[in-house]
């Protein structure tokens, strides 16, 4: 679709077609009264494979990934950590494990802004849900994203959940339910074996709707700005620079791009603007606060097959005609969340627990299993912020992951729990020597591994945060008609994976955007 084949002017623009933006422009166009336009510089449809669960990994690096990487880190003995996501219709629920996790209710209440308690952001969470075990208190039915068991559970996931218990931990069958605490297999984002990302469960539903445009393969490169009043964006549409008029201008491009597009138009830290030579529209700290898990992965030598070699042409049968066997598989099949002290009220610890070499330390062949880790609630904050004012240039991200005592310190007693787990004799039938762990369980040893080899969780957050960017209606502070909704504004990484709380972002956001709505919050 080309810009120039529509009305060049809408009620919204939402930017960016992620988590949030799906929901978003999927429930604003609900009201047949209003024109939505909804923006994705990637494109429309991915490989073939694309929600065959088990290939995820397959899109990483591909076109359908920005695949930007950090600066050195420093407390990563200065390596660059690769940062995934996605570049296409569905954003990175397209390319990302499909875990299902919302983090505790402490989560939501402790961000102390009005509208966004746990009672309050409930609701949200349910109707997005069509979950398979059917309604409760916690789970909604009848939503867009269908949300279900796993299909398929290899027997080094259970041997590895068997091990956690015997260790010490509950079991819980419910993550997401009345407590957090516990081990389980995590419910997944799919239907009959598929993928369901954020495209599927919203978009496609509804793209036939008149008052709903996609533009695909189009990159917003500024938002257009009269005085402190949004008034649209410039888009780059097949190598060719446009513009766009909307009444409401919204940024859904995630936590990396929505700063990006703030700052290049001239919206953030007044410093650093007049360092790049763009005209300062508002001071604000955009960019600021980045958070993300740092995930750290013990990955024990199995002398039983893993998920590694389940990509037979049976398994390809089984699938295609049944929707289920190893390629349902979305990895990481079950999780825990820890304390690793008596003095925290909540789990400040989560593990995920995968049937493979995860971080592929054993090189090319080799079979294993993976007790993964992450601080639930780091105190690490780092920057997105540009190199230069062209809008195209890839932002400098530095996470500043483990730059506090109070991270490194949990990070060494979470892995200690992992090496517990490792260490339980039932798991002694599977695994054989090899495998990459520390020298030993002191805090130097610990910290020196983890510098090795840790990577992403893949789940930033914060950079337009509520309370600093944004406020309680995701309004950027100081402007009109310009707001932010996904990632981003969450200000502080909830104690989970975050999938379902930018989805959660996106369909709260549609209620407190829609035209004629009582949409003031004030913080
Ligand atoms: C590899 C990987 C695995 C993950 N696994 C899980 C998991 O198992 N469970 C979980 O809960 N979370 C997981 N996540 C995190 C989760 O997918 C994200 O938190 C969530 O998708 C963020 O939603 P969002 O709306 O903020 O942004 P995104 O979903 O990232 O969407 C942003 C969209 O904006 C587009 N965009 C960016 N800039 C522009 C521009 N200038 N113009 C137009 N469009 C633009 C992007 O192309 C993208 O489509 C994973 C992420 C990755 C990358």
């Amino acid at each position: 679709v080309k810009v120039g084949q529509n009305s060049n002017r809408f009620d919204y623009v939402v930017v960016g077609a992620g988590a949030a933006g799906c929901a978003l422009a999927a429930r604003l166009s609900e009201d047949p009264d209003c024109t939505v336009l909804l923006v994705e510089a990637g494109s429309d449809k991915g490989p073939a494979q694309a929600d065959i669960p088990l290939a995820a990994a397959q899109m990483l690096g591909t076109e359908h990934d920005w695949a930007f990487e950090t600066e050195p880190e420093a407390s990563l003995a200065g390596r660059r950590i690769p940062l995934a996501h996605g570049r296409i219709l569905g954003g990175s629920t397209a390319i990302n494990s499909m875990v299902y996790l919302r983090g505790s209710r402490s989560d939501y209440d402790d961000w102390g802004t009005p509208g966004w308690t746990y009672s309050e952001v409930l609701p949200y969470f349910r109707r997005c849900e069509d979950n398979s075990r059917g309604p409760d208190a916690f789970h909604g039915i009848g939503g867009p994203v269908s949300v279900s068991d796993l299909r398929y559970k290899h027997e080094l996931t259970s041997a590895l959940l068997a091990a956690a218990s015997s260790a010490g931990h509950a079991l819980n069958p419910d993550m997401n339910g009345s407590a957090q605490d516990g081990f389980g297999f995590v419910q997944v984002t799919q239907r009959d074996g598929r993928r369901v990302d954020a495209n599927t469960a919203y978009l496609a539903p509804v793209r036939s709707r008149a008052n709903l445009t996609v533009l695909h393969g189009t990159q917003v490169l500024g938002v257009n700005m009269s005085g402190t009043r949004a008034v649209g964006v410039n888009v780059l549409a097949d190598g060719s620079p446009e513009t766009i008029l909307a009444d409401d201008v919204i940024l859904s491009a995630g936590t990396y791009h929505s700063p990006q597009i703030l700052i290049a138009s001239g919206i953030g830290p007044a410093g650093d603007l007049k360092a790049l030579g763009i005209p300062v529209v508002q001071d604000l700290p955009v960019g600021h606060g980045l958070q993300d898990h740092l995930r750290v992965g013990l990955i024990l030598a199995t002398s039983r097959p893993s998920l590694r070699s389940m990509w037979t042409d049976e398994a390809q049968e089984e699938f295609l005609s049944l929707g289920t066997g190893p390629l349902t598989s979305n990895v990481g099949e079950a999780a825990g969340f820890l304390k690793t002290n008596a003095a925290v009220s909540e789990p400040d610890f989560q593990v995920s627990l995968a049937a493979a070499a995860v971080a592929e330390m054993l090189g090319a062949g080799g079979h294993g299993m993976t007790i993964g880790g992450w601080v639930s609630k780091p105190t690490s904050r780092g920057k997105v912020s540009l190199r230069s004012s062209d809008p195209l240039e890839v932002p400098r991200i530095v996470h500043n992951y483990l730059s506090t005592s109070f991270d490194r310190g949990t990070m060494c007693a979470g892995v200690r729990h992992m090496l517990e787990i490792a260490g339980q004799s039932s798991l002694g039938e599977f695994t054989e020597q090899g495998g990459d762990r520390p020298q030993a369980e002191d805090d130097a040893s610990i910290l020196e591994w983890v510098a090795r080899v840790a990577t992403t969780a893949h789940h930033p957050t914060s950079t337009c945060a509520i309370g600093s960017v944004v406020d309680a209606s995701l309004k950027v502070q100081g402007l009109d008609r310009l707001r932010v909704v996904d990632a981003s504004v969450i200000p502080s990484v909830p104690r989970a994976n975050t999938m379902a709380t930018a989805l959660m972002v996106g369909e709260r956001a549609a209620d407190l955007i829609r035209k004629g709505a009582a949409d003031e919050i004030s913080l």
